[in-house]
């Protein structure tokens, strides 16, 4: 939609020509959501796409992703074969549930920003135990793990004038066994739960909750819990009124599939071979 407020729209190629921060400015990624409803408190578009960041670098590290990479740039990234966590990257992708327009310009930085629960570059990067990136307006840089940078639904550790200037993904991450499960109301909707389960060559196991609660959660155990001991996690993480109500679900059938799907990434990562 138009955005009738706008006054002025940036485009700055470099951080030195980021203008400095005022109210009434946004930053533009792609605009999918920022241009699906009126945004009235909004005069000024700082358009980030502009600056040219490379979207995605691989090292042996691990895996850099500029927050402007789109989820269709994403998803065609090839990481190396012994990654094995990398189907994570596409299903976590396919989790967006937009057209190829919305793929295409969508980005992992806007995903993180809008925080959305149902965010599923936010469920990628808790899982991959990512690291956030952040430019604030002093010139300086600092860093959040992912599960300290989204606090609650549209609402994130940014503060006035910052930009997440991108995500890692740690290498040994990435060489773990995972489980994913979504569900949600109709077979096109928004994610009610979205669920990730990660198994480590040492035995240790960790499960993120996205979705269903109102901000991601991983909770890691050093071994496979028994099916008891992963609900008793779950309930003591997780308070009722910490799962999200919302038209993509109601909270006591979000508890219901986030236990219910918990126990099955517990039973899929028991045996060894599964993946
Ligand atoms: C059909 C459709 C389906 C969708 N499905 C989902 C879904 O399943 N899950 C979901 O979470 N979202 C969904 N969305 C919402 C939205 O499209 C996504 O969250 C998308 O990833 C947002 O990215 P963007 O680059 O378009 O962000 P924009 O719309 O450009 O920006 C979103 C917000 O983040 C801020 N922002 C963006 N980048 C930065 C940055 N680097 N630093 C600081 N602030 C920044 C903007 O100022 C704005 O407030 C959907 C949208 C549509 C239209």
């Amino acid at each position: 939609m138009d955005l009738n407020t706008i006054e002025t729209v940036i485009r700055p190629e470099a951080r030195s020509d980021l203008p400095p921060w005022q109210d009434g400015d946004a930053c533009l990624a792609g605009g999918t959501w920022l241009f699906s409803e009126p945004q009235p408190g909004t005069c000024r578009l700082v358009d980030l796409t502009a600056l040219g960041w490379t979207p995605h670098a691989i090292t042996a590290r691990g895996v850099t992703l500029a927050a402007t990479c789109t989820i269709a740039q994403l998803d065609r990234l090839e990481l190396p074969p012994d990654w094995i966590a990398a189907p994570l990257v596409g299903q976590c992708c396919r989790a967006l549930l937009g057209s190829f327009k919305i793929w295409n310009v969508a980005t992992v930085g806007g995903n993180l920003c809008m925080a959305l629960p149902a965010g599923p570059m936010i469920a990628l990067a808790t899982a991959l135990e990512g690291t956030c990136t952040i430019w604030a307006p002093d010139g300086s840089e600092r860093h959040l793990p992912v599960t300290d940078f989204v606090l609650g639904p549209q609402q994130t550790a940014l503060r006035p004038g910052e930009i997440l200037r991108g995500l890692i993904l740690p290498a040994a991450a990435l060489t773990r066994r995972t489980a994913f499960r979504r569900i949600s109301l109709s077979p096109n909707g928004r994610s009610g739960a979205l669920l990730i389960g990660m198994r480590d060559p040492s035995g240790g196991f960790a499960l993120t909750v996205t979705a269903s609660i109102r901000r991601p959660l991983r909770l890691a155990f050093t071994d496979l819990p028994d099916r008891d001991a992963l609900a008793r996690a779950l309930s003591q993480a997780i308070p009722d009124d910490l799962y999200y109500d919302d038209v993509h679900g109601r909270p006591d059938w979000r508890r219901h599939m986030t236990r219910h799907l918990a126990e099955e990434i517990r039973d899929a990562l028991a045996d060894e071979a599964s993946v």
